[in-house]
């Protein structure tokens, strides 16, 4: 059965219906209230919570945290649709291009965007949470790691990317506020194919990204064996798995996020991010 699991002040919760279980509560203590040591018992915890009703409490969600709050590590993959990198007019890659993006970017669904700059863009991107850990994980083997999917959005100053040559993608991407991710991680049995869903991007309602996950050079599968077979992966990692066309930065006249506009991000079956870009202070 699937779960969708949440973040609300920090306490790990499931979205059960229209409404949140407190995991600690529900479990009278048998499951932790932290967010990442709940995840770290990933699949006893899809076990337990696929046996709850839903007499679960109402909930705003403008008040959720980011699912996975503190990963150790935050994996994002470049040009991995045909789309994005015909766009960009550069070479459909080898192999998965990786780069960082560091957890202090980390928000929840409804968080504000603090736009560095005046060149700051939009990114809607499926992003995998890891929950069971492994190392040189197969292709044929890599979703039974998966915890879920979430939406999210890699956010990213392209002034600092293309600073100068090459281009440093780490930092452009990691800044406070810069990974908005939620609302909540949905198991992949929620979704009628979780290898094919419609991923959305608008700003102030006009649509600026519309494609399926279908349209990915690197698979979910595929990333997951060519990470792990560099690094082990731990509940909670998070892979950004890449944007598709659409992006302000390739767009003819190119266009950047402002403050007051809002970002909605959507994909199918896992919810929708809503972020409302502020100028920084
Ligand atoms: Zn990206």
């Amino acid at each position: 059965m699937a779960i969708r699991f949440a973040n609300l002040g920090n306490r790990a919760q499931l979205i059960v219906g229209n409404g949140l279980v407190d995991v600690e509560q529900a479990s009278s203590g048998r499951f932790p209230s932290d967010p990442m040591q709940a995840l770290a018992r990933w699949d006893e915890l899809r076990d337990w919570g696929a046996g709850l009703a839903s007499a679960a409490a109402p909930f705003d969600e403008a008040r959720l945290g980011p699912p996975v709050p503190r990963p150790a590590k935050v994996f994002g993959i470049g040009l991995n649709y045909r789309s994005h990198a015909q766009e960009a007019g550069l070479d459909i890659p080898k192999s998965p291009l990786v780069f960082t993006k560091f957890p202090n970017c980390l928000v929840g669904p409804r968080a504000v965007v603090v736009l560095s700059s005046g060149f700051v863009d939009y990114e809607a991107e499926l992003v995998v949470v890891i929950g069971r850990r492994g190392r040189r994980i197969s292709a044929s083997r890599a979703l039974e790691h998966v915890a879920g999917y979430t939406a999210g959005q890699d956010i990213s100053d392209r002034k600092l990317q293309f600073a100068d040559k090459p281009p440093q993608f780490s930092m452009g991407k990691s800044i406070d506020t810069f990974g908005p991710i939620g609302p909540a991680v949905v198991t992949l049995d929620a979704l009628a194919d979780p290898n094919d869903l419609a991923l959305s991007c608008d700003v102030d309602g006009e649509r600026l990204q519309s494609a399926r996950t279908s349209d990915m050079i690197f698979t979910v599968a595929e990333l997951i064996e060519f990470l792990s077979g560099l690094c082990t992966l731990e509940s909670g990692d998070l892979i950004f798995t890449g944007t598709p066309a659409g992006v302000g930065s390739v767009r003819n006249p190119r266009r950047y996020l402002a403050p007051g506009q809002t970002i909605t991000t959507e994909i199918e079956g896992l919810g929708r991010l809503v972020n409302r870009c502020v100028a920084q202070a």
